[in-house]
């Protein structure tokens, strides 16, 4: 039966401009102008302007105020970070913790993981990574093969994720494993473990990106010890909680702005003496790029009402990404021959961090798949 998927109308409450405003101002004080701003939130990492946006409660907004949290909501929360992207600030650092690992933690961690790992979080002290994807395991999830076997007082990982966006700096990974040996149910027997990061038998390599930065990596357990209490959530459970955080992950604002900066410098090349084609390009994109904000503010209000809109988010991220790499594309295309140097090295890095955008956080065809089951096509 054709079920649909609804997108309820949201708008972002009066309140929040006065918090924009407030975000601007504090990102006019802190870029720095001689850094070329990019808007791919994996592009720049600094814990000193974490730890800033820290002091300003701008980290762990939503979350309850006993574990330091802000007690505000997800359409605050929903300004602050599109102000973030918008500008290019380096928000890698803290961005899964604050994003991802955070709210996990709040919906499934124990109370004492909760304790440990919140307060600092929201202090900017503490970074996490997402260690879903191996070797041979990136769409196809459930066929991972690092196992966490019982021993006394824990468990000992063995195997390797790879892809793993700043494990080299960041200090704590959740980490998806099998618990459980393979069976008729492929999602059944995983499970979510948090591995400290600087344990001396976890390995690190890093992995060069199309544009030279090493910003991802392999990441080795050779019989790595983790004790009991390091157990996210319930043995088992690992493919439910997994899911569970594709609703944050996947309706951003990071999803469609990727390439913002280069509309902007785009804007800034042709306000004086624009063709009519460069003008009707600029309008497009923005029209574009106006219903996609509206579809993601629509998601942050679901997610303020307690919903998971699962397959809404999935459809922002393919039309979000998909949109994010026609922007360098085109914009290219209808450049003006005698571009300025500021142009060319925004674009220039847009491109070389294009392909990644549709790759990252699930790729086109299997959000296809996910769409399609929301609108109960399969
Ligand atoms: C910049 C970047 C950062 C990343 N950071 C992290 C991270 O921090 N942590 C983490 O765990 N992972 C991370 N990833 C990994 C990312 O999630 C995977 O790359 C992604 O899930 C795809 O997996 P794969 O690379 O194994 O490709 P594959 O799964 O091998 O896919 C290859 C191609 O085949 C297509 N394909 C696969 N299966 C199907 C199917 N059933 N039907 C149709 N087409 C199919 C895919 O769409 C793709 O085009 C990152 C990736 C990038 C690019």
């Amino acid at each position: 039966m054709f079920q649909g998927m609804t997108f309820e109308p949201g708008s972002l409450p009066e309140g929040t401009e006065a918090l924009r405003q407030e975000v601007r101002a504090f990102l006019a004080s802190e870029l720095d102008p001689d850094v070329l701003p990019n808007s791919d939130f994996n592009a720049g990492v600094s814990a000193e302007f974490s730890r800033k946006l820290a002091e300003h409660g701008w980290i762990g907004m939503t979350w309850p105020k006993k574990y330091g949290g802000g007690e505000r909501s997800f359409l605050e929360r929903y300004v602050v970070t599109e102000e973030l992207i918008a500008a290019g600030a380096p928000v890698g650092t803290h961005w899964i913790a604050d994003r991802q690992s955070g709210p996990l933690l709040l919906k499934f961690g124990s109370e004492e993981q909760r304790q440990l790992f919140l307060p600092k979080i929201v202090s900017g002290e503490l970074f996490f990574s997402i260690g879903m994807s191996e070797p041979d395991s990136g769409s196809d999830l459930a066929s991972i093969r690092t196992t966490a076997t019982k021993t006394d007082g824990g468990w000992l990982l063995n195997g390797s994720k790879i892809w793993t966006s700043f494990a080299h700096t960041n200090h704590y990974m959740v980490t998806l494993v099998r618990t459980q040996p393979p069976s008729e149910n492929r999602h059944a027997g995983m499970s979510q473990i948090v591995v400290d990061l600087k344990d001396e038998n976890v390995e690190i390599t890093g992995i060069k990106n199309l544009s030279g930065e090493s910003d991802f990596n392999q990441v080795f357990f050779d019989d790595l010890f983790v004790p009991d209490n390091m157990l996210l959530g319930e043995e088992g459970n690992g493919w439910e909680q997994v899911m569970s955080e594709l609703g944050y992950e996947r309706s951003g604002p990071e999803r469609f702005l990727s390439a913002f900066r280069v509309l902007v410098e785009f804007t800034r090349e042709i306000e004086e003496n624009g063709t009519d084609e460069q003008l009707a390009l600029l309008g497009r994109l923005s029209a574009h790029l106006v219903t996609l904000r509206r579809m993601s503010i629509s998601v942050a209000t679901m997610l303020e009402s307690g919903k998971l809109p699962l397959s809404e988010a999935a459809l922002i991220k393919d039309v979000g990404t998909t949109f994010e790499q026609l922007v360098p594309e085109v914009v290219r295309q209808a450049a003006n021959p005698n571009a300025s140097k500021r142009f060319i090295d925004t674009l220039n890095e847009c491109i070389l961090h294009a392909p990644s955008f549709t790759l990252r956080g699930g790729t086109r065809e299997i959000l296809k798949g996910v769409i399609a089951r929301g609108l109960g096509l399969r």
